[in-house]
């Protein structure tokens, strides 16, 4: 049974208004198990499951006969979208109370930064309610254009982070997975918890996040000596970075290198067999660190290439996040 609150009725009337013959669905990996629950709750209408790797709001699959469902990802803000997508916002139901209880048992914050992952957003305020009720300050910031809720944040976002970091002793990242809370702790500075309510466990990420900077270093060190640059673009329509892409070229051929555009909606690694050194990333940034150790040569983010090309020193790494697509 879906463990996510959505309102099947609203979203009955929205398709009937819409008007379109047929249905698409497209939902994150982690919906996909539910996708004929999904179906059934949609009886009567022609719906299409989509069987494409979806990862974000960033990734929307449209086609002009079809009324498109994206499920599970609020909108970004400031991307304009085809008018043929409704965005299916799916809460999580499940309670932070008791692992926030078993964090506060065993620690002292005394001022806290909460962010979530959308499908929590709605818990950011019971678990700011249960720790003002212990005496901890809690902020929460409201973020840049590319985010909708404050708190949110997203793997290529730490905005609502950013902007709270400098009143707060820690964060807490409500939610699953390290990436997330290792890109708030990397932005921030500030020692950052990922408070699990599935597990009902927590745990600090400073220990990754020093393993993840040495990797980052690592790759650093074999870009400096490329002389052949594959510059990654992607086409999907909340990832497109071109000035950024054209900005790294021309940045690479002012030092006598060589650079070349590559564009693509989906970019898998062993797909990327071109005769260059090292590949620059302006797609997704999770493409860069997750599956760094995928591709057949080093990947690296553009603030790594300036870093590489000596554009700028190594204290001024940063980890890889989108604010704006063209
Ligand atoms: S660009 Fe990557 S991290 Fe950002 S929203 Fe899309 S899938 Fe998530």
């Amino acid at each position: 049974m879906l463990p996510y609150d959505i309102d099947f009725q609203s979203l009955r009337e929205k398709i009937s208004s819409e008007g379109f013959e047929r249905v698409l669905l497209q939902l994150p990996e982690g919906l996909k198990i539910y996708a004929t629950e999904i179906v059934d709750a949609l009886k009567g209408y022609n719906v299409y499951i989509s069987t494409k790797p979806c990862y974000g709001a960033c990734d929307i699959e449209v086609y002009p006969d079809m009324l498109t469902l994206h499920f599970g990802h609020s909108e970004i803000p400031n991307i304009k979208y085809p008018p043929n997508i409704v965005f299916v916002e799916a809460f999580s139901k499940v309670s932070f109370k008791n692992v926030v209880e078993k964090f506060l048992k065993d620690h002292s914050c005394d001022s806290a930064g909460l962010v979530a992952s959308v499908q929590h957003i709605p818990q950011i305020n019971e678990v700011r309610e249960l720790l003002e009720s212990r005496g901890i300050e809690t902020y929460v910031g409201n973020g840049d254009g590319r985010v909708k809720y404050p708190g949110q944040i997203l793997g290529c976002n730490f905005s609502t982070a950013r902007e709270v970091a400098k009143k707060v002793s820690c964060f807490l990242f409500l939610g699953t997975g390290d990436f997330h809370a290792m890109g708030v702790e990397m932005a921030t500075g500030k020692k950052t918890y990922v408070i699990d309510p599935f597990t009902q466990e927590y745990h600090e990420v400073s220990e990754k996040v020093s393993r993840f900077m040495r990797q980052r270093f690592g790759a650093i060190v074999k870009a400096e000596e490329a002389d052949k640059y594959g510059i990654i673009v992607s086409s999907k329509i909340g990832q497109r970075r071109i000035k950024l892409a054209m900005a790294l070229k021309e940045m690479i051929e002012s030092t006598g290198k060589k650079a070349y555009l590559l564009v693509s909606d989906v970019i898998i690694p062993e797909e990327l067999y071109y005769d260059v050194d090292v590949y620059v990333n302006t797609a997704c940034p999770r493409v860069t660190y997750d599956d760094y150790l995928r591709f057949p040569r080093p990947i690296i983010s553009p603030v790594e290439l300036e870093i590489a090309l000596k554009f700028k020193l190594w204290e001024n790494f940063k980890f890889d996040e989108i604010v704006e697509v063209d």
